[in-house]
């Protein structure tokens, strides 16, 4: 009969597709009889997938503000720009908060930086704390491009001298394998093509692993940092001569900055400014 043959003809391969597909009560009997967890395997595998596919495309795709979660095309969305990048008055060599519109703060007058001027987003504080710790902890390096745009902006509406060329203040090299990148390069290079102009991510180099300054005394942060950086030869012509930003994430006490810059003008630097994205607020009582 013909439609009973028609049945018997596409039944089979139906029974046959079956039989070629993993059955997950198969892969149940087998995996525990191999001694192996399925989930040992499978989970890493769905998670690297995932986080693979999250930083390709985030930072190409229309999505959600970093902060308030509305929806933006800029990682920041304008009414969160609009709250937390408030330009206030801060001292010029340091970005330090002043009270009043002074161009100085008493530390700078005291004993001015080796770099010119520096330039902050805002304090570190609610949100940059967050979004800087997503960015240099939660694998997140997509989130260089919203940061950068606001340093950009900041920058801007400061006034600051557009430099020759954009510098990352290096992370060590174990740093750098325990993230999987350098969040101040991820800064400077956006930076760089954002105003058409280089960025260097080897200008400098450190010539030590310095113990981690937040494990010392305010004190002895400098000392600790002296001589730590270097511009290695093969960079000294990018440098000589050159205005330069020299770019990191935060800046606290400013002594890794201080040590970087003072390596970059003995190379022959013409003039060294900082661009951070946030700056530590004065401890209590020295603001
Ligand atoms: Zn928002
Ligand atoms: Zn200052």
């Amino acid at each position: 009969m013909q439609p009973g043959r028609r049945a018997g003809r596409t039944q089979p391969r139906r029974d046959a597709g079956q039989r070629s597909a993993i059955d997950p009560r198969a892969l149940g009997i087998v995996i525990p009889l191999l001694g192996l967890h399925a989930g040992q395997y499978i989970e890493p595998m769905l998670e690297a997938i995932s986080q693979g596919i999250r930083v390709r495309w985030r930072a190409r795709l229309p999505g959600c503000c970093e902060v308030c979660g509305g929806w933006t095309r800029a990682g920041l969305c304008a009414g969160c720009r609009e709250r937390f990048c408030v330009p206030v008055a801060r001292c010029a060599r340091c970005a330090i908060v002043l009270p009043a519109a002074l161009p100085c703060c008493t530390d700078c007058l005291r004993e001015p930086p080796p770099f010119e001027r520096c330039i902050c987003v805002a304090d570190y504080g609610f949100p940059w704390d967050r979004l800087i710790s997503r960015f240099k902890y939660g694998s997140a390096p997509e989130l260089a491009g919203p940061l950068a745009a606001a340093l950009q902006a900041a920058a801007d509406a400061a006034g600051m001298p557009p430099p020759q060329a954009f510098v990352a203040l290096p992370l060590s090299a174990r740093r750098t394998a325990e993230r999987g990148y350098d969040q101040a390069w991820e800064l400077a290079s956006r930076l760089g093509r954002r105003s058409a102009r280089p960025a260097h991510a080897r200008a400098l180099e450190r010539q030590r692993d310095a113990t981690p300054q937040a494990r010392l005394p305010r004190a002895q942060r400098q000392r600790n940092l002296d001589g730590a950086f270097s511009v290695p030869a093969g960079a000294i012509a990018s440098v000589r001569g050159c205005h330069l930003a020299l770019v990191d994430d935060v800046l606290t006490t400013g002594a890794t900055a201080r040590a970087a810059a003072t390596a970059l003008l003995a190379a022959g630097a013409a003039r060294v400014d900082v661009w951070v994205v946030a700056r530590t607020p004065a401890p209590l009582g020295e603001a």
